[in-house]
């Protein structure tokens, strides 16, 4: 839908050797009892509504919801939580999204990110459900952002993000900060015009670019997984392989193969060209001087050689 972001679930990195998931749940946060609205919470939830098919406002699931950050600089971000939740633990999340930030501007440049980011921590499974339309039990979602540009939020699933680790987690936050600087586009323009490997794998490529990690660090079963089958045929479909963390990894892969080959800042121009309207093929020729049809080629090169190095 124009002018609406897609609900974009987070990529669950599964790097290897438990690099980004823990494996180990942690408790879910605890359940608000009683409704404690204050002026403060209801200034921001008015400011920052939901998106059409998302509900915002206390649901009788989550009655109560503390608030962490002020609306105005220094801070970036706003953290919505359970009343009763751990103030330690909401304090946490805003450093994290912080750092989140941090890393998004460092890629997209000083500023880009709309303030404040506003990061709703569902207190448990069924109210992220309500809050994103994803099923209450999608572990493999830590986080999504819903909303369009200038209302969205990121919403954490709170049993999945208990099995990231710190590095884990500040990937997912990255990446779903990334889309709220995707959201802004030119006028006219939209970032639904990028394919999804763009979309998603840009938002993975900002995600990684400051671990300073290989490839074969953060995908490495993906990447045997190429090797047995040989690369994909077309740009990859981040939401076409039952694995969800596969596709996301491939579109990552796509993005760091541009970035690689023809620069970082290429790689953001191909993207502000799509999303202002620029069909995608024209848009990489203009930047990279090559056909769509020689950059696949070139990426799937590229992605079996790294392939045959993990293999
Ligand atoms: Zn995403």
């Amino acid at each position: 839908m124009p002018g609406r972001s897609r609900s974009c679930p987070g990529s669950t990195p599964r790097a290897e050797g438990g690099l980004y998931t823990s494996g180990v749940p942690v408790a879910q946060l605890p359940r608000a009892a009683a409704v404690t609205f204050s002026a403060a919470v209801l200034v921001i939830l008015a400011g920052c509504g939901p998106g059409p098919e998302e509900p915002v406002t206390a649901s009788p699931a989550e009655p109560s919801v503390q608030v962490s950050g002020e609306a105005s600089p220094p801070d970036s971000v706003l953290v919505l939580a359970a009343g009763d939740a751990d103030p330690e633990q909401v304090s946490g999340y805003s450093r994290l999204a912080e750092r989140a930030v941090g890393q998004v501007e460092a890629v997209w440049g000083p500023n880009r990110v709309p303030r404040p980011v506003l990061v709703h921590v569902a207190g448990d499974a069924q109210t992220f459900a309500g809050l994103t339309g994803h099923p209450e039990d999608a572990a493999d979602i830590p986080a999504t952002t819903v909303g369009p540009a200038g209302q969205a939020r990121v919403v954490i699933h709170p049993a999945a993000w208990g099995q990231l680790t710190e590095e884990g987690r500040l990937a997912v936050l990255t990446h779903e900060v990334a889309h709220l600087v995707q959201q802004v586009v030119p006028e006219g323009g939209s970032p639904e015009q990028a394919p999804p490997w763009l979309h998603e794998g840009l938002a993975e490529y900002t995600a990684h670019r400051g671990s300073g990690r290989e490839p074969q660090q953060i995908a490495g079963t993906v990447l045997q997984e190429v090797d047995r089958v040989g690369p994909p045929g077309d740009w990859p479909d981040p939401e076409g392989y039952p694995d969800r963390w596969h596709g996301y990894a491939l579109s990552w892969l796509a993005c760091r193969y541009l970035a690689d080959t023809y620069g970082e800042e290429q790689l953001l121009r191909v993207w502000s060209e799509v999303a202002g309207g620029v069909p995608t093929g024209t848009a990489l020729r203009a930047v990279t001087e090559e056909s769509e049809r020689q950059l696949l080629t070139g990426w799937r090169r590229w992605l079996a050689t790294l392939a045959d190095e993990v293999g």
